[in-house]
């Protein structure tokens, strides 16, 4: 084979690099380039209120981020630290946007198809709900 004028031989080109995901109603769906940071586990209560469990988060540069459908995404300001994006149709929770970061964190759960990611370390071990124990073996921080 020779590596041609039609030649795929472009890594930063391929669409391998760019990873979708949305919500459940399809309300709300972005993409994100990679590389994607490994999934944090957080326990604190406002990921246990808005998940209905834990948050299990990936996160990205905000220049690697885009928004290509938000007609259902609201924000919740959860604290003075940060909001929390979820599509007001479905419910489905799908951001955490640290205030004066240029990033954001995005649910693991939302993201399209196999994600290649891993759960990298739990954080705020100490507010975990009684019902469950964390099985991973990775680090367990009582917070952050
Ligand atoms: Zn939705
Ligand atoms: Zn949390």
């Amino acid at each position: 084979m020779s590596a041609g004028p039609q030649s795929e031989a472009q890594p930063d080109a391929r669409p391998d690099d760019i990873r979708s995901g949305g919500c459940l109603c399809g309300a709300v769906r972005y993409e994100a380039k990679a590389p994607l940071r490994a999934v944090v586990a957080c326990h604190c209560v406002q990921c246990r209120k808005t998940s209905g469990h834990y948050a299990a988060m990936t996160s990205v540069p905000l220049d690697r981020f885009t928004l290509t459908r938000a007609d259902g995404l609201a924000w919740f300001r959860s604290s003075e630290k940060a909001e929390r994006g979820f599509c007001n149709r479905c419910g489905s929770n799908l951001f955490w946007k640290p205030a004066g970061e240029a990033r954001v964190s995005i649910t693991a759960g939302t993201l399209d198809g196999p994600t290649g990611l891993c759960i990298e370390r739990h954080i705020y071990c100490d507010f975990a709900g009684d019902y469950y124990a964390i099985a991973e073996a990775v680090p367990q921080l009582p917070e952050h």
